[in-house]
């Protein structure tokens, strides 16, 4: 049978890349996990997917109930469940002031963390009962929340302190709106939230691999600069990202070979291994990254995961 992928954020960027490239195989079922329906349905028709090979479901990640709900259609729907992409992301750089998911929280950590957690928590039990060969929870990460590389320590550096700030909620009322109890700063908290994914990929794999099979795993795509996670910056930023990717750093992917890669992470047989953060080399090869001290830290993923668990209401 063909395999079912849920991808979060299937209607822009790497998630959409991805989608076509995994329904042009002919071998996935794409459920575009997606907010805002109409784009997702004209952003498929646009990259060509074929009817056959994909559904459009609601999911807003700034929602605790839309997550809910989410799930409950899936489940309804009847499919198995082989393989959950983590993809979404809101990245505010140049946001003076915080804003909020709907339950209160500030929204980059609430919406790339938060809301994912939740997702894959609870359907976690439906990709053990998939009798799928290679069943995988991908969170897709990110160098920016790893200090160990030179992208990593463009300030503000990610760093999640004693996560004060996240033991109150993230609600800017009787707690900060940052992890680390500082003053709110949006491209902090989006690198912030990726250490979270990171350390939530790890925890995942460290609690429940052995158990189920499944093959938790992270990535670094490499740098996407055209994709819309940058439309909140400054104009002559967008301007000058891309070629500076391409001709300085080289970091530089297209979207549609970073959609490869995250399909490579899906599906290739030979990219099994679990509890890895992949990146690719200069030759577009996959090999297993380093993550930075922080966002390898046993500690520290399991107190993510406990303050999480309390914040979705799971525990
Ligand atoms: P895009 O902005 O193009 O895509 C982000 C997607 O997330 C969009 O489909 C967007 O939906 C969706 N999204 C945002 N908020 C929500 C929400 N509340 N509920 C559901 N969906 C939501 O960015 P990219 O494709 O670049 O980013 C994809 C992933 O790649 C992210 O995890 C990012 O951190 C990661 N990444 C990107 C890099 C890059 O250079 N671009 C580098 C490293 C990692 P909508 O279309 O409705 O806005």
């Amino acid at each position: 049978r063909k395999g079912t992928v849920i991808i979060t954020g299937a209607s822009s960027g790497l998630g959409l890349a991805t989608a076509k490239a995994l329904a042009e195989t002919g071998k996935w079922h794409v459920i575009m996990a997606c907010r805002d329906f109409l784009k997702a349905e004209r952003a498929a028709k646009s990259a060509g997917i074929s009817k056959e090979n994909y559904t459009v479901m609601h999911l807003d990640l700034a929602s605790f109930d839309s997550v809910r709900q989410f799930v409950a259609n899936f489940k309804q729907s009847g499919r198995p469940l082989d393989v959950l992409v983590c993809n979404a992301a809101v990245y505010q750089p140049t946001a003076k002031e915080p804003t909020f998911t709907a339950d209160g929280i500030e929204l980059s950590v609430g919406t790339n963390h938060l809301g994912h957690f939740l997702l894959s928590r609870l359907l976690l039990d439906d990709m053990k009962k998939s009798d799928y060969p290679s069943k995988r929870l991908i969170i897709v990460g990110s160098i920016t929340g790893n200090t160990n590389t030179l992208a990593g320590n463009v300030p503000p550096k990610a760093s999640l302190g004693d996560m004060r700030g996240l033991a109150g909620g993230l609600n800017g009322l009787n707690s900060s709106t940052m992890i680390d109890g500082g003053k709110f700063d949006g491209a902090k908290a989006y690198k912030d939230s990726k250490i979270c994914n990171m350390l939530t990929m790890q925890e995942f794999h460290r609690r429940y691999h052995e158990e189920t099979g499944i093959t938790f795993a992270s990535l670094y795509p490499g740098c996407i600069a055209t994709t819309g996670l940058f439309r909140e910056h400054i104009p002559l930023f967008r301007l000058l990202f891309p070629p500076f990717q391409k001709f300085i750093t080289k970091g530089y992917v297209s979207e549609e070979e970073s959609g490869k890669r995250l399909a490579q992470v899906v599906s290739d047989p030979s990219l099994t291994k679990s509890g890895v953060y992949w990146s690719w080399n200069k030759d577009s090869a996959s090999f297993e990254n380093q993550l930075s001290e922080e966002a390898s830290d046993v500690s520290k993923a399991r107190k993510v995961w406990e303050i999480s668990e309390k914040i979705v209401g799971l525990a």
